[in-house]
């Protein structure tokens, strides 16, 4: 490869630019020209690309979101938009493309390596539903703001003796509620991936009032339901528990992006411009169990996350 391309597409997540910078870098480093494209698979058919250098990069490994913006982009669902952006590629002389994004974006790059482009996929999503890796870029930067603010929730709740329900992201994946329901204590963590029973859930908080409990958490994996219903549904089954329910939505997706994260995103970016240079395409870059691993898109996109039962046994068991 000669000539490579970057890009962000779904929702931005917190790291995002640290990936970006590591493309960047790691490909004038290994004398490959490199250029960015905005707002994701859109830009891409917009002809938005642009050369970029070492200190185009400069000053957003600390910045949440990302510089190359990010879009849906619906033409390109379509075989004749795939085809319209390899054409582009093609003739702009761009033999890989680095794509940071969710599965949707894990499927483009996927089309586009079909049609002759080397492709890599780096997890840039906040939600860790990507399975072949442990971790995806803005999860834990997410769940640090989701432990954040339920730090903030306990000052107001100990004070009321009162219960909060939190409801966090992740979308069908319940990973930020359970690693932020286990760093911050939360006495009932519902998550997809877990059957739950509300009438026990209900006896227990009622149960832990009752023996002097101050406060209780509640956090709700938006896979499970609306925070809102979780909060009605335990008031029917014993009117005491009156319940306030704080929905954290987007601010999950911001913030500067911790330590972890932009480690992460500097390894795997690195790691993606090298494995183009060494052949590789069609490729989703992971880390598991500390190792860079590279797996096949179509595996990766059509293989359902593990979830992992004994952090959620732990959790239990220390939430008494
Ligand atoms: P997040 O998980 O944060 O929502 P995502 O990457 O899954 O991120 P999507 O909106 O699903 O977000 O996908 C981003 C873009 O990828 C889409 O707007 C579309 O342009 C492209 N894309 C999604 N699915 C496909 C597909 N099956 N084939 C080709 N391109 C796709």
């Amino acid at each position: 490869v000669k000539k490579i391309a970057v890009l962000t597409s779904g929702g931005d997540s917190q790291g995002m630019n640290a990936a970006v910078r590591a493309v960047v870098r790691s490909a004038i480093y290994f004398g490959i020209e490199v250029f960015g494209i905005q707002r994701g698979y859109q830009g891409l058919l917009n002809r938005d690309i642009f050369p970029m250098d070492l200190r185009s990069v400069g000053d957003i490994i600390q910045r949440g979101g990302t510089i190359l913006q990010s879009a849906r982009c619906l033409e390109f669902l379509t075989p004749e938009g795939q085809q319209k952006g390899a054409d582009i590629l093609n003739e702009m002389g761009i033999d890989g493309l680095v794509v940071c994004g969710g599965d949707g974006s894990y499927k483009g790059a996927n089309k586009l390596s079909k049609l002759g482009i080397n492709t890599m996929a780096l997890p840039g999503t906040i939600d860790n539903d990507i399975s072949f890796t442990d971790y995806t870029i803005g999860f834990d930067t997410a769940v640090g703001v989701v432990v954040d603010a339920i730090n903030k929730l306990r000052d107001t709740m100990s004070s009321h003796e009162r219960s909060s329900i939190v409801e966090v992201m992740g979308r069908h994946c319940g990973d930020i509620a359970l690693h932020a329901g286990l760093a911050s204590g939360a006495e009932t963590i519902l998550v997809p991936e877990m059957p739950y029973d509300l009438n026990e859930v209900a006896d227990r908080m009622r149960d832990n009032f009752a023996r002097g409990k101050r406060h209780s958490i509640v956090i709700v994996a938006e896979g499970v339901g609306k925070g809102e219903d979780v909060a009605q549904a335990l008031k029917d089954r014993h009117s005491s528990l009156d319940a306030r329910v704080t929905v954290l939505g987007h601010i999950q997706r911001g913030g500067t992006p911790t330590p972890g994260d932009r480690n992460l995103a500097s390894r795997l970016g690195d790691f993606a411009v090298r494995s183009l240079i060494e052949g590789h395409s069609d490729k989703a870059c992971g880390i598991i169990k500390g190792e860079l691993t590279l797996t096949d898109i179509d595996l990766v996109v059509n293989t359902k996350k593990d979830f992992d039962i004994e952090l959620y046994e732990l959790a239990s068991r220390l939430s008494q």
